[in-house]
């Protein structure tokens, strides 16, 4: 009895030592995952490989893409606010963060209480595409033809809460039409789904759209900034063309599970902020038409104060449109 009692404190001691070695084990010790909220290929998971590659360089660590597909980046958020908050998870999303909050009627998650936030990135201007036989050569073509034909014309998304659903919802209510909407995992397989010609228009970021539109393999019809964009200079903006005061800039914040360690969460702003350094990454984003977010923005309290104006700015936009899920 004796004996086996002894057993029993010195196998608790070597719990209690070896857990306390698990916590002084320096950050990070292993690989580290990136969460992304779409498919693999497509441009907010472009975004989170130019930046992970560069990241691991300081880190000492690999930082792994994690790809969570479903309900326009929800099911992602919902796992990342679920994960242990030990450092290892880190999740990278855009204003889906914000729009969600009105596009569904319960989430599983709070995006201002559930997360730590870690910093905003890049902003990524959208793109108005059709497949490449479609009709319509420019912007006021298009709206003629869509209102002319909107029984037949289908529009790809990335589901509810994806910036493909905000942009394309927006151009329904500027043109006063409402097309059949099928929705993708990301618009990796949308854009696929465009190039095959099996949908019609698609409204996505420069992250995925530039090399298809300089290969003249899609049809454009402007960018969704305000102003022009240096990528794509000969391009006019939607508003421009005639969409008054249409304007989608995707903004990428970068958060953790709620509880990750404050010192673990600013050495993962410094390699982020590192990584929006870096010349290659640099020279990736702008070939891309994305812009490194201003320093203001590139700390955990800049993303919060932003997202908070997110939800307070899309809210009653998106409410006004009536477009709800579960
Ligand atoms: N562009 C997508 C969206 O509409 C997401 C993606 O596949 O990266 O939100």
């Amino acid at each position: 009895m004796r004996s086996l009692s002894k057993l029993f404190v010195t196998t608790i001691g070597i719990g209690v030592l070896s857990a306390a070695a698990h916590a002084q084990a320096p950050w990070p010790s292993r690989s580290i995952s990136l969460v992304v909220p779409f498919a693999a290929g497509g441009p907010t998971d472009v975004v989170a490989r130019t930046l992970a590659g560069s990241m691991s360089r300081t880190l000492g660590q690999t930082v792994v893409v994690d790809n969570k597909l479903g309900a326009g980046g929800t099911v992602a958020a919902s796992f990342v606010a679920r994960a242990a908050p030990d450092g290892y998870t880190f999740f990278i999303h855009h204003n889906g963060m914000a729009t969600s909050t009105a596009l569904y009627r319960k989430l599983s998650y709070n995006p201002l209480t559930d997360f730590e936030f870690v910093s905003q990135a890049v902003d990524v201007p959208m793109t108005l595409l059709a497949r490449k036989d479609f009709p319509a050569n420019n912007l006021a073509e298009l709206v003629a033809y869509v209102k002319a034909n909107s029984a037949k014309i289908n529009l790809a998304n990335a589901g509810l809460g994806a910036v493909s659903q905000l942009c394309g919802m927006l151009f329904e209510r500027a043109v006063g039409v409402k097309l059949t909407a099928v929705p993708f995992q990301g618009t990796a397989p949308a854009m696929n789904a465009l190039l095959g010609g099996q949908v019609d228009i698609l409204c996505d970021q420069t992250t995925q759209t530039i090399p298809q539109i300089k290969s003249g393999t899609v049809k454009l019809y402007g960018v969704t900034t305000r102003n022009r964009i240096r990528a794509l200079p000969d391009a006019p903006t939607l508003n421009e063309g005639g969409l008054k005061d249409f304007e989608v800039l995707v903004w990428h914040g970068i958060y953790a599970p709620k509880g990750t360690p404050k010192p673990i969460i600013d050495r993962f702003n410094v390699a982020l902020r590192t990584a929006l350094k870096d010349p290659d990454v640099l020279k990736r984003m702008a070939d891309l038409g994305a812009e490194i977010a201003p320093d203001a923005k590139l700390s955990p309290q800049g993303l919060q104060t932003w997202l908070k104006a997110e939800i307070d700015k899309w809210g009653p936009i998106i409410r006004a449109g009536g477009t709800f899920a579960d």
